[in-house]
Order: structure tokens, then sequence, then C-alpha cells
């Protein structure tokens, strides 16, 4: 099996319930959704070649031809999990349940060193039922209609559902542009699910036009949401701050 991967390297956890841990971060090629705020550039075959990180921390990279094996994957990550003891692998993107049996047969062979992190838009439910089994973590988006230009509150509402049998914590980009009646529908989506599950309010780092939420906004949001839900916190993308990947 193989897949086109961005990129494979160690880094720190800059965003949501882990940000500070050191995960090994493994970046699918391509997305499902098309969010105004996106920062990855990830359209299908647009990468050749996929960096891989030669130690752990280096920042030095090597070019490997893509696609690559679940077999070369999990060896780099292997190699990784020697140099650095790291909490968690991370697989991010784009969308990785794109790819989910790629998931599935690369934790068939990390599974028993590390935990496996999964990074996701939280728009497959049935993809993520595929591999429910091979995932420790999960960190999901709640993507609201006016940043993707869809509706996805029933994939959403379905796959908290599904993902609630393990750890899971829901992150909600909050923006100027962000509209105060998604908002609470959001709120209230999640309450009805997961309300226990930790609620992330991530300011957006501005980009593709998206312009940062007013302090006021972001503290007003955080009221509302503790109305419902149990554990509501505040965490802007922390690496950016520190020049980390
Ligand atoms: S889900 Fe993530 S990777 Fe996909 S378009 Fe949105 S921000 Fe970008």
């Amino acid at each position: 099996m193989e897949r086109n991967i961005i990129e494979i390297f160690s880094s720190i956890q800059g965003e949501g319930k882990y940000a500070g841990c050191r995960q090994v971060f493994v970046r699918f090629e391509g997305c499902n959704l098309n969010c105004r705020y996106c920062d990855t550039e990830n359209q299908p075959g647009t990468h050749g070649s996929c960096q891989v990180e030669a130690g752990a921390g280096s920042r030095r990279f090597e070019a490997w031809d893509n696609p690559l094996s679940s077999d070369q994957v999990s060896r780099i990550i292997e190699r990784m999990l020697l140099e650095v003891p790291h909490q968690a692998v991370s697989f991010t993107g784009g969308e990785p349940l794109l790819h989910a049996a790629f998931i599935h047969d690369l934790a068939q062979r990390i599974r028993k060193q590390t935990k496996v992190f999964l990074e996701t838009n939280g728009s497959l439910p049935e993809a993520l039922e595929r591999i429910l089994e091979d995932v420790d973590i999960i960190s999901m988006d709640i993507k609201m209609p006016g940043i993707t230009g869809k509706d996805l509150w029933e994939q959403h509402r379905s796959f908290m559902d599904i993902g609630k049998e393990k750890e899971l914590y829901v992150k909600m980009v909050i923006s100027d542009e962000t509209q105060e009646d998604e908002f609470h529908h959001a709120v209230k989506l999640m309450a009805g699910v997961v309300p226990q599950a930790m609620c992330i309010l991530q300011p957006v780092t501005p980009c593709g036009g998206c312009k940062a939420a007013p302090p006021q906004k972001v503290l007003q949001y955080q009221a509302y949401a503790l109305r419902y839900l149990s554990d509501v916190r505040v965490i802007p993308q922390t690496h950016k701050m520190i020049g980390q990947m």
C-alpha cells in the first residue's frame, strides 16, 4: 500500500489539549474540504516527493520519492521514536481519514511503540469507524458552514458519536468572520453528544483573508460554551509563536 505524504518530522504539538507534547507528524496529501483559513498546500498529486526529517528535530530534510509505502513510513517513524521519546505519532493533513486503510496498515506496525493521535476535520465518520480500534486520541474539528461553504452538522454529530469511545476532544476555530448562530449551533451539537469532552476554542491565525477574532468576542464565545460544556479552553496555535513547524 502506498500514499503521497507531504512531510514526516518531529516537533511540538502546537494545538489543543496536548500543546507542548513532542510528537512525530505524518502529513498526508489531500483534503475533502477547502477552509478559508487553510494553511496547508494539500492538492492531490502536487507533491512528487516527501520531506523526511533526517534526525528527529534536526530540521535537516531529505526528499523521498512519493508515493511512500506503509513499510517505509513505519521505518521512518520507528527511527524517530528511537532517537527521541515522543508522546504520540500524529496523523495529520490535509485530511488523514482519506487514507484510512493506509493508517490501519501503519498502526499495525507501530502501535506497540507509540500512541496513535488523529488530527481530523471530523467530517468522515464512516472512515473513522473503520479504523477506530487503531487510534488512541482523536482531535476533531467542528467546521462551520461559513468557513467551508458546506453544511457538515450531521457528519460531525455522527463522528462524535463514533469517536466518543476513544479519548476525543473538539476544536473550533474562531475568527472575526465566525457567525454567532453557527457557533451556538456547534456548541449545542457537541453538548448533545459529548458534553464532558474538552472543547478548544482556537483563535484563528490570520490566513487566506480570515481576520483574528476581537478579544472580547473570544471571551463571549467561551462564556456561551461554558453554559453547555464542562471544559472549554482558549488555546491559539502555539507552535507558530515559537517558530516550530
Ligand atoms: S480541513 Fe484542514 S487541511 Fe482541509 S482545508 Fe480545512 S484547514 Fe485545510
